[in-house]
């Protein structure tokens, strides 16, 4: 199978670190052009080294910025065909302790900033007429935490399930507009976010005990599964929440 996004432009939310660079490379490989919105300017610089990319820099966690960042982007000559929902936050905190400001935090990174850069990016497809081209998608960065209770992940996996279903809402309204939207599931995955909250072997030995495969996932893994998606081979796959997990959430 020869995934290939030539003449294409994909705007990738997260880009700096983690699974959100991976897919930028990915992308990059497979012919796209890439639009890069993330926090920190020196990862954005570095990757525009790396791949000569278009880079935004914004704190997606307040709504103004996240707005104008995703009105930045679609306005780049030749606009934008695919987007990657992909910047996401985790601050563990037991239920208990969970605050109003690591909820608030978490549901703008993980949930609102998404809703904002689908709605500039699906108005920008229907405007310009790409929608009809049948080759615009969106792939939503969700988590097996929105399907599996995970303690000290109160705020976590309640967005992740906030995400899911926003998800499955666009699917919904976006399907007759032909802009496909799908959501991946990863399980721990190796990146700073999953060393920040995975790093300690108490807690992950007993959840690498629970995947079937025997392993986290690499970034490669999801960016592999994230291609796919956005490509034409996936032409008929809208509103999934596809797990990439080892069996995690088969057990
Ligand atoms: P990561 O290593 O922490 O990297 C996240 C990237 O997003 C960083 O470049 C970060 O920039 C950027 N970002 C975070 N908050 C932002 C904000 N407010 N505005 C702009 N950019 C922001 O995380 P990751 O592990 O790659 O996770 C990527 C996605 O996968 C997230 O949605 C996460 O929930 C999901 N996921 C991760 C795992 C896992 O175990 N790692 C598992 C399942 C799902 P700065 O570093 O500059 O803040």
């Amino acid at each position: 199978m020869n995934i290939q996004f030539s003449g294409q432009r994909a705007l990738v939310t997260g880009a700096g670190k983690g699974i959100g660079r991976e897919i930028c490379l990915e992308l990059h490989r497979c012919g796209a052009k890439i639009v890069a919105v993330s926090r920190t300017p020196g990862d954005l610089e570095s990757l525009k080294k790396e791949i000569g990319c278009d880079t935004i820099a914004a704190d997606l966690a307040d709504a103004a910025q996240a707005q104008a960042a995703a009105q930045k982007a679609v306005a780049l000559p030749g606009g934008v065909d695919l987007l990657v929902n992909n910047a996401g936050i985790s601050i563990p905190q037991t239920f208990m302790e969970t605050g109003a400001d690591a909820f608030d935090k978490t549901m703008a990174v993980n949930v609102r900033s998404a809703m904002i850069f689908a709605q500039v990016f699906a108005r920008h497809a229907i405007d310009t007429g790409k929608a009809k081209s049948r080759r615009c998608a969106i792939v939503n960065l969700s988590s097996q935490a929105s399907k599996a209770s995970l303690a000290d992940h109160a705020a976590y996996c309640a967005s992740k399930g906030a995400l899911d279903m926003l998800s499955a809402v666009m699917a919904l309204e976006l399907g007759k507009h032909q802009i496909r939207v799908n959501c991946v599931n990863p399980t721990v995955t190796l990146t700073p976010m999953g060393e920040m909250a995975w790093g300690d072997p108490a807690k992950s030995g007993p959840m690498l005990a629970k995947i079937p495969l025997g392993r986290f996932a690499y970034p490669k893994d999801v960016a592999h599964a994230v291609a796919y998606l956005l490509s034409d081979k996936a032409d008929m796959i809208h509103g999934a929440t596809l797990p990439i997990d080892g069996g995690f959430l088969s057990t």
